[in-house]
């Protein structure tokens, strides 16, 4: 890459919801990265806690001052349209220890048969956010347990209004 091009990278994502897992990443994107585009997934087929439009609401209310250098916005269909639709060519990932490396290996290699100019980058996951995940936190929560140590603590208030006890 031109190192005098401005360097946008995308962080795709169903982030439903938002993590401290995710967070962390989303971070150290814009650390290295001139700006970071975040993709929440509209997945019809998956069933989802969260609408879409209040997944982007969260991450955008998070990062409000940083909006200068991160967007968000939502997509469906195949990722590397949606990374050239926003004039990027390198999504960032992140790597949970080993369990997420056979599933992240296989789409980024579909992705690169689909569009060999779209680079995948992971960033490994801090220890602390290791077992850290969407899923799990839907599950504690939706069992009363305490999440506030895997989540912001805006999405504890959402999981607590949006699961009532
Ligand atoms: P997907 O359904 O596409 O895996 P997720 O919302 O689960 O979407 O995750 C979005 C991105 O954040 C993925 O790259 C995932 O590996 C990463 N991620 C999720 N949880 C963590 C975590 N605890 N630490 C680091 N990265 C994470």
């Amino acid at each position: 890459m031109n190192g005098s091009r401005i360097k946008v990278a995308v962080v795709p994502g169903s982030f439903d919801p938002l993590t401290n897992g995710h967070v962390d990443i989303i971070e150290r994107s814009l650390e290295i990265f001139d700006s970071v585009v975040v993709g929440v997934l509209d997945n019809a087929s998956k069933q989802a806690l969260f609408s879409p439009e209040e997944r982007v609401d969260f991450i955008r209310k998070h990062f409000e001052d940083k909006k200068d250098r991160l967007t968000v916005h939502c997509f469906s269909g195949l990722l590397v349209e949606f990374v050239r639709s926003v004039n990027s060519a390198l999504v960032v990932r992140g790597l949970r220890a080993i369990s997420d490396f056979d599933y992240e290996a296989q789409m980024s290699l579909i992705n690169r048969k689909l569009d060999a100019g779209v680079e995948t980058i992971f960033l490994t996951a801090r220890e602390e956010h290791n077992y850290v995940s969407s899923s799990i936190v839907k599950q504690v929560a939706l069992l009363g347990g305490d999440v506030s140590n895997m989540v912001p603590p805006e999405i504890v208030t959402a999981l607590r209004d949006k699961i009532p006890v």
